[in-house]
């Protein structure tokens, strides 16, 4: 029998946040707005052809991997798709054309690259604005310039549409920088026609004007995590927000055992039995992906009940204690997180992490399987 340990990905549960996320926005934007669903990191560690099938009503997908992307067109995904860093070198560009990838334009040199092409069609393209995040985008000093060369490869053939964006690096704890950030953004694209996109998941979940951005052309929002059923928001759970976690991880007791007072337990005995306890071992360590940092306490649910974490976790094993769940033995399911067990949010939270990381972090030796959708 292979290691009990196996990660399962829900497309119902993606489908149902991508839902729920168009709804919210149903309410909450005034103008109109599309989405592209961001499928970056394997889909956040779930699968690019498994989000591509979750995802199928959202307007268009957004990644960084261009072997990504020319595999989400042969996949037959027809729709937009926005490479978020866009191309590197030259070498790129027929790739571009070709599969008909969005690129976000970031610094001139990408500009330059474009100009000199012998494009045989012209790409549509984000120009990105760096409004504060201060890690990709051109400064709004040389902002205008560079509308104004996009504005001359329009007309060289080598772009059509030019639409606008930025990043808020804030959206999920102060919409006081949020706020400063659109209005920068605001200012350095007055006038300039053009598509918008600044929203990630915590600003599209937050009702505000950066939902308001729609009024010539419909703006595109670009939520990520909240599509996975994890929340961007430390102090918001995702059920709160009505997102169904799309990633379980499992695997079983593989051993059970009395541990006397004072014993140490695992590595480093840096958890010590303050009285006789039962203590179960999990098949799953950090070369699995979950984090070796979750201390003593952190959520494990065993035979359907909470349990915590005792000790440090080692490389294929971790220990419970078995306390909440007098008499299960060798055997007996967990669930690490997700359906049924503690959020991803939870766990990462206890280790110090985001639930970002954890969900691209589960390791390719952990047996994948997924959850359909009805009638495919
Ligand atoms: C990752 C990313 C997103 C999505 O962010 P979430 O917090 O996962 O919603 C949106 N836009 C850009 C530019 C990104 O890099």
């Amino acid at each position: 029998m292979p290691r009990p340990i196996s990660v399962t990905v829900s497309l119902p549960a993606m489908r149902h946040n991508l839902a729920a996320v168009k709804n919210q926005l149903s309410r909450t934007a005034s103008t109109p707005t599309r989405i592209w669903a961001v499928i970056k990191a394997n889909a956040y560690g779930h699968g690019i052809t498994q989000a591509m099938q979750a995802f199928a009503e959202a307007d268009g997908l957004a990644m960084l991997d261009l072997d990504e992307a020319v595999r989400c067109r042969e996949a037959g995904w027809r729709k937009p798709i926005l490479m978020l860093e866009g191309y590197f070198e030259p070498a790129d560009l027929p790739l571009y054309a070709e599969y008909g990838l969005v690129p976000a334009v970031h610094h001139g040199e990408q500009l330059d690259m474009l100009q000199a092409w012998q494009a045989p069609r012209a790409l549509d393209a984000m120009l990105k604005l760096d409004t504060g995040m201060n890690r990709l985008g051109f400064q709004p000093d040389d902002y205008a310039r560079a509308y104004e060369r996009a504005r001359q490869l329009q007309h060289a053939g080598k772009l059509s549409a030019v639409g606008k964006m930025t990043h808020f690096a804030r959206a999920d704890d102060d919409l006081t920088t949020t706020l400063e950030q659109l209005r920068r953004f605001e200012r350095a694209t007055a006038g300039m026609p053009g598509a918008a996109s600044v929203c990630n998941s915590a600003a599209t979940l937050t009702p505000g004007p950066w939902l308001d951005l729609g009024r010539q052309e419909p703006q595109w929002v670009r939520p990520g995590i909240c599509l996975y059923g994890a929340s961007p928001f430390a102090a918001r759970s995702a059920a709160s927000l009505d997102l169904q976690p799309a990633m379980t991880l499992t695997s079983s007791l593989i051993s059970v055992r009395r541990v006397r007072a004072g014993e140490g337990i695992g590595y480093g005995h840096v958890f010590v039995a303050p009285h006789d306890m039962t203590v179960g071992t999990v098949a799953c360590g950090y070369a699995d992906g979950y984090p070796r940092h979750a201390p003593t306490g952190t959520p494990v649910t065993v035979a359907g009940r909470p349990c915590r974490l005792v000790g440090r976790v080692s490389m294929d094993m971790l220990i419970v204690d078995l306390a909440p769940v007098p008499g299960v033995a060798a055997g007996a399911p967990v669930v690490l997180w997700g359906e049924g067990g503690p959020s991803v949010d939870e766990v990462a939270r206890a280790a110090g992490t985001i639930g970002y990381e954890l969900l691209c972090a589960v390791a390719p030796r952990v047996p994948r399987s997924m959850t359909s959708l009805p009638g495919a």
